[in-house]
């Protein structure tokens, strides 16, 4: 073999790496043919043939396991040699599910290749650790599916107070999943695994639904004027160009004025500007509103607030919390100033104490959201407490 620049250059019945090698690199066969064998029951064997294009020996690099098999050139070839640490980072970075697959095919290769060549099999499989996350992950993705199905999903209301009169204006929605065995699991573990597939799109279809049945309840019992209700929406479904469609369908069909939804978007999603700037004139002229959630707490940059019309503005619960201090007091009250300054309103969440409230009406903050106003409660419960 010989090494010219980045690629090994192998001649015509030249061996490339023999059964039993240490795995240590990987190749991509660039120029030429290449015969896979093995010996089973003392006689050769061959595995396979691979041309340009075909990747050599990446399994023995991918589990660490020694060469199952021995590669001769059929001609003369030119490869290029990929090290173990290039799949290594790969494979670490990878979605555990996938690695698993992977993992999983890899295992039942080696053993079918293995009862083949009547070699004893090697210790070669997934700790069951590092699997078992995977496919507690994959089993908890599988029942979310079934609930969305069986109707197992709540979305419940949280209030939103309008300082200055004393009104509940509005409500967030809030989902929740009541797991039959693991009870109430936080919608900040599950959305998250729903948007790593694309199953946040149904269940973000379910809340909005729900949420427009909501409005409608509320109107039915008389809520005037009727409160607007906030959605959470999240990163896969802002890249769904019918959503602002799908939206006004919804409320059209229940014949809802448009400005009683609006549309939560979380900071750290606004990286896009162009996108979420697409939205927001939807929206706007379609009578929505927008409103920029977790203010604070996602790339600290205000190029989103400079350059985005957003409608309102909420406050993390960080900065509601550390209002007693010197410095947060004197920070929310720029963001505040800041806020009107735009013509946008304010906001504040997770205020908690009366003290909280107070220090916001002072500074002039339009809307306050938390356990003090109130948790979040199902449609029933609201529509009890008028
Ligand atoms: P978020 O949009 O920031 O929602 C506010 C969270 O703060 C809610 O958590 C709410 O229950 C909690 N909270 C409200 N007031 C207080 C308070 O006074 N103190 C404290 N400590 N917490 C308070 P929750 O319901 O667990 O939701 C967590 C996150 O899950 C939400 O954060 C939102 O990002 C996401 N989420 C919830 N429902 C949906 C949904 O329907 N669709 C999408 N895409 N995301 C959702
Ligand atoms: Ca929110
Ligand atoms: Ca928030």
């Amino acid at each position: 073999m010989e090494q010219s620049s980045k690629r090994l250059s192998v001649k015509a019945g030249d061996a490339i790496f023999a059964e039993d090698d240490a795995p240590t690199t990987a190749f991509l066969i660039e120029v030429g043919r290449v015969v896979v064998s093995t010996i089973q029951h003392g006689e050769y064997r061959q595995l396979g043939e691979l041309g340009p294009g075909a990747l050599l020996g990446e399994m023995a690099v991918i589990d660490s396991a020694p060469r199952s098999a021995t590669a001769h050139a059929l001609t003369d070839c030119e490869l290029t040699p990929i090290d173990r640490n290039q799949f290594a980072e790969r494979l670490a970075a990878a979605d555990p599910v996938v690695r698993a697959l992977l993992m999983s095919q890899l295992t039942r290769y080696r053993s079918a290749l293995a009862t083949l060549t009547g070699a004893a099999l090697s210790e070669t499989e997934l700790k069951p650790s590092e699997n078992s996350a995977a496919f507690d992950k994959i089993r908890l993705e599988s029942e979310l599916r079934s609930a969305l199905e069986r109707d197992e999903l709540e979305v419940l209301l949280q209030p939103l107070l309008h300082i200055p009169s004393g009104i509940i204006a509005g409500y967030e929605a809030l989902i929740r999943w009541q797991h039959p065995t693991r009870g109430a699991v936080s919608p900040n573990e599950f959305i998250r695994l729903a948007e790593e597939t694309s199953l946040i799109i149904p269940i973000g279809d379910y809340v909005l639904a729900r949420v427009c049945d909501m409005l409608v309840d509320l109107r039915n019992r008389g809520r005037e004027p009727l409160p607007f209700i906030a959605l959470n929406v999240s990163a896969r479904q802002l890249d769904d160009p019918t959503l602002v469609d799908r939206m006004l369908d919804h409320l059209r069909s229940r014949d809802l004025p448009p400005d009683r939804l609006e549309v939560e978007i979380t900071e750290s999603l606004v990286f896009n500007q162009k996108q979420i700037g697409q939205l927001l004139d939807r929206c706007h002229a379609a009578g929505m509103e927008v409103a920029l959630d977790d203010f604070g707490t996602g790339y600290s940059n205000l190029g989103p607030v400079l350059e985005l019309s957003f409608d309102r503005i909420k406050l993390d619960q960080a900065f509601t919390r550390s209002l007693h201090t010197k410095r947060g007091h004197a920070l929310v009250s720029t963001i505040v100033a800041m806020t009107k300054a735009l013509g946008c309103e304010m906001i504040a969440e997770g205020v908690e104490e009366v003290s909280q409230l107070e220090a916001l009406r002072e500074l002039g903050c339009d809307y306050a959201q938390g356990w003090l106003v109130g948790k979040p409660i199902s449609l029933q419960q609201v529509l009890e407490t008028g």
